[in-house]
């Protein structure tokens, strides 16, 4: 019997709804095997899912999601089976924290100018430590009633052009692939239909991803709809990249993002587990 393999899953040491223990138990219950830890820019959580894991019937790969820039794009990409402990990889994945931390304080501060007072404060107290994103910023000004959903809140403030944007300022793509592969790990390019490249585009980010020595490409993703998995199934033929699978869990009240219910990799696809075996 095969493996049931999720390589992409979040904690609350980043922006998930349950610790790492609670985590490692629920996909456990979904079904799951394998399951890779990979949260935001931070490995702070990989220690306790991998001691939850130890009384399971279930493998814990330590991993991370590092947010990077190309050009001028934010994409993420996922560094799975890392050395967690690597002193150049938590050293680049602290600057990250920093500017995000920054960030979060500059929009604070151009909302206050626009009018909204004290969000910084609100936002900080419902995350996690200092880890504040724009998500928390949306949930606080619908909670404040001035936007009715996460999309409209997105569109009133906080995207490009409004007053709560503020531009992330991220490694650089070819940076985070060498810290991955320095810490022992593969890259993958997370959920990369989400980015909505032209082909174009996507064809240039793959070849410069793969020119920094990144390896593969998350093919099945909770975030995928059926066709785009064919599309990046595709992409990773043409390029002979190993393909990943990862629900991108974060929390259970989301029904679309389900563990149990992910795709299965198409078979003529060499799957990234492959290479630990
Ligand atoms: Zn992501
Ligand atoms: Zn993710």
């Amino acid at each position: 019997m095969s493996l049931f393999y999720d390589l992409h899953s979040h904690s609350s040491a980043s922006d998930g709804r349950l610790s790492p223990t609670e985590l490692v138990h629920y996909a456990r219950q979904q079904g799951v095997d394998v399951l890779a830890l990979t949260d935001h820019d931070i490995t702070s959580g990989i220690s306790e899912a991998k001691q939850a894991a130890s009384h399971l019937a279930l493998k814990v790969i330590a991993g991370v999601e590092i947010s990077v820039i190309w050009r001028k794009q934010t994409l993420h990409i996922l560094g799975l089976n890392i050395d967690p402990d690597n002193a150049a990889l938590l050293a680049g994945l602290g600057k990250i924290r920093q500017a995000r931390l920054w960030r979060a304080q500059e929009m604070g501060r151009r909302l206050a100018k626009a009018g909204f007072s004290d969000l910084y404060a609100a936002a900080h107290a419902i995350a996690n430590g200092e880890n504040v994103t724009r998500t928390h910023f949306a949930r606080v000004l619908i909670e404040q009633g001035h936007a009715k959903d996460m999309k409209q809140v997105f569109k009133r403030f906080i995207v490009p052009g409004k007053p709560g944007y503020v531009a992330g300022e991220w490694a650089e793509m070819a940076q985070a692939v060498e810290w991955i592969k320095n810490a022992g790990g593969i890259s993958v390019i997370a959920h990369p239909a989400r980015y909505k490249l032209s082909a174009t585009k996507m064809r240039m980010m793959i070849d410069e991803f793969m020119q920094a020595g990144g390896e593969g490409i998350e093919v099945i993703s909770g975030s995928h709809s059926k066709n785009e998995s064919q599309q990046i199934a595709a992409l990773a033929r043409h390029y002979n990249l190993l393909a990943s699978r990862g629900s991108d869990f974060h929390d259970p009240a989301i029904p679309y993002i389900n563990m149990q219910t992910l795709p299965v990799l198409p078979n003529d696809l060499t799957p990234v587990w492959a290479v630990w075996q």
